[in-house]
């Protein structure tokens, strides 16, 4: 333990800090640093931004997808059930 309490990185008590994170000015070893354009996050506060920006992309994707594959999960169901239709015909002797 010789790096001073006031340095230290604020999940690693034995690692020096090497910068502070802009949104919650918790003091980051360069392990937990994330630099965004130049900027340092926290690991906590990066992973909300990237959260963010998830879900964001996630939410314009869904937007601009169509529900095709909703309509050929749906298709394939039918062809299925039309070929095991054809074969239990096939299978099971027609009336009799
Ligand atoms: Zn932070
Ligand atoms: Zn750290």
């Amino acid at each position: 333990m010789t790096v001073a309490a006031a340095a230290a990185c604020q999940n690693h008590p034995s690692r020096e800090a090497i910068g502070i994170c802009v949104e919650c000015r918790a003091r980051i070893c360069s392990e937990c640093v994330t630099k965004v354009d130049g900027i340092n996050y926290c690991v906590a506060c990066y992973a909300r931004l990237a959260d963010h920006g998830a879900r964001r992309r996630e939410a314009d994707e869904v937007a601009s997808r169509p529900a095709l594959a909703y309509l050929a999960a749906a298709g394939a169901l039918l062809l299925a059930t039309l070929l095991v239709w054809g074969l239990l015909e096939v299978a099971l002797p027609g009336g009799g």
